[in-house]
């Protein structure tokens, strides 16, 4: 029987036995692993490093997703970097609202294997007519793109091999060129408890180009270490601090349904414990 141990750190790993082994191939672009596991379902690894798994997914992707756009409010062009698997398209295309999707993937084989072996996390998300799929690398994307979004969503990988370029101080101010007026930047940003220099040297890349910046975490259970980070960067102060009210207002019109997020879950996953808010240079008080 085989296992898989991820290589994400030197020291210290997880473990998965692989119940049927789905795909194993290097794309152009990475080492491309997806299997089968009792407890999480199919579960999806690029170089050694476990992506995404059918058990924890919609934590992930609806965080990610619905948390800015319900901030927001009046989100209508939204565009996704990596996200190859589908799954943070299948919660943006839940929004009525947005109008325009834009998908900058560097890899067609990990869309087209994720379509074949992972259909529950797109579930027909790449077939919506407000979809445009770019296979493409995100930062050369964004440095150059003529249009402008009022949402971005970095959907990476961690920063080694081809997601490195996703967290550099030029990635972010090039995002920040590409959104509307009061538009907002979020970002996959790993485990603290586990890579706390990510986090911190994110703080200094968002702080240097956005008025406003912070961070928001969710518990992945197989992005192991605790809570994982999201980076948000906007302009627009107040779109972090949505009130209550106001969440559960749009959460009930938009009629979308949810696993995991709700408004409540919304404005508690910006409060930071004090060793993450030490990283990255903020006091408790700033927070909400
Ligand atoms: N949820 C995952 C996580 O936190 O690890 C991320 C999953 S998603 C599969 C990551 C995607 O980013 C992959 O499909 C990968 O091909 C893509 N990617 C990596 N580097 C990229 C780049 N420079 N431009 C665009 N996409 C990139």
């Amino acid at each position: 029987m085989n296992r898989f141990f991820e290589t994400l750190y030197d020291s210290y790993s997880q473990e998965f036995r692989i119940d049927e082994l789905l795909y194993e191939n290097k794309t152009g672009h990475q080492h491309l692993l997806i299997f089968h596991n009792a407890s999480f379902g199919r579960v999806m690894v690029l170089d050694g490093v476990v992506q995404t798994t059918e058990k924890d997914e919609f934590i992930y992707h609806e965080m990610l997703a619905h948390v800015p756009i319900f901030a927001h409010g009046e989100v209508g062009r939204v565009l996704i970097i990596g996200g190859g698997d589908g799954g943070m398209l299948r919660e943006v295309v839940k929004h009525d609202r947005i109008d325009r999707i834009t998908q900058v993937e560097i890899d067609q084989q990990v869309i087209d294997l994720s379509i074949k072996y992972l259909p529950k996390h797109s579930q027909g998300a790449f077939e919506d007519s407000r979809v445009n799929i770019v296979i493409d690398d995100g930062y050369r994307f964004v440095k150059t793109c003529e249009d402008t979004f009022d949402l971005i969503i970095s959907d990476s990988t961690d920063p080694i091999g081809p997601g490195e370029v996703l967290f550099t101080p030029d990635f972010y101010a090039a995002c920040k060129r590409c959104l509307n007026p009061g538009g907002i930047l979020v970002t996959q940003n790993g485990v603290p408890f586990m890579q706390l220099d990510e986090v911190k040297s994110t703080a200094g890349y968002l702080a240097a180009v956005f008025s406003d910046w912070h961070f928001y975490n969710a518990a992945v259970p197989t992005y192991v270490g605790g809570m994982m980070t999201f980076g948000w960067g906007s302009d627009q102060q107040m779109l972090r601090k949505t009130s209550l009210a106001t969440l559960v207002t749009r959460f009930q019109r938009s009629g979308i349904t949810t696993r995991y997020y709700n408004p409540e879950i919304h404005r508690a996953a910006f409060a930071l414990p004090q060793y993450v808010l030490a990283a990255i240079g903020k006091q408790s008080n700033e927070q909400l």
